[in-house]
């Protein structure tokens, strides 16, 4: 009998996960999300690349919102951009901010290069972050570790998933500009005994 099919992941998850797996949980096991200022600016650097689009640009087919799938590693979301030179497929994501590297956006670019690679039986060899602040494009090349680091961020969020689990806080300098603070309380709860301890105090009856 074949394998049932696996359980479609969301690309931006890998993101999230590769950010901070606390952030992953929060938001695909607990359903949490909240605006800040970050994802507002993401939210308004997107727009443009949001409508389904298609235009040639010299000689260049270029795809935007294009849908993304993959049934070898389960996974579902859609590409800011693609272009299609010569018919392989070049992926573009877009990224606020300037042009440090972005190991998040690393993964979720490999994720989208496999899903590609599925759809179109071509070869997807490199893609680009593009920084919206600077206007720059960083190329981004799916070599064999990426690839193998996106298989494991793709394996542990499926894991994560399955069991439901929430891991304490990474609290560093990934919190600040972490949307998610308010519900996660990195300073709270960023050790299980800090955890426990500030559990029992929540319901210790005052004398
Ligand atoms: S506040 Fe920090 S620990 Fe909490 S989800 Fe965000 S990055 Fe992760």
């Amino acid at each position: 009998m074949p394998d049932a099919p696996k359980p479609r992941l969301m690309i931006s998850a890998l993101e999230h996960y590769a950010y901070c797996p606390r952030q992953c949980a929060l938001i695909h096991v607990e359903q949490s999300y909240e605006e800040n200022v970050y994802t507002l600016r993401g939210n308004r650097d997107h727009r443009r690349a949001d409508e389904p689009e298609t235009e040639i640009r010299d000689d260049v087919r270029v795809e935007r919102a294009l849908p993304l799938y993959s049934d070898e590693w389960g996974l579902t979301g859609r590409a800011d951009v693609v272009e299609f030179d010569d018919g392989t497929p070049y992926p573009v994501e877009y990224k606020h901010g300037t042009t440090r590297r972005h190991e998040p956006g690393r993964i979720q670019l490999c994720a989208q290069a496999l899903c590609l690679e599925e759809m179109t039986g071509r070869s997807v060899p490199a893609g680009a972050l593009y920084h919206t602040k600077s206007h720059r494009r960083q190329e981004v090349a799916f070599g064999e570790q990426l690839r193998a680091d996106t298989r494991a961020v793709i394996d542990a969020v499926r894991t994560q998933l399955r069991k439901q689990t929430v891991p304490p806080p990474v609290n560093d300098d990934r919190c600040p500009p972490c949307s998610l603070q308010t519900v996660c309380m990195p300073d709270a709860v960023d050790t299980p005994a800090r955890q426990r301890r500030e559990t029992d105090r929540l319901f210790t009856a005052e004398e």
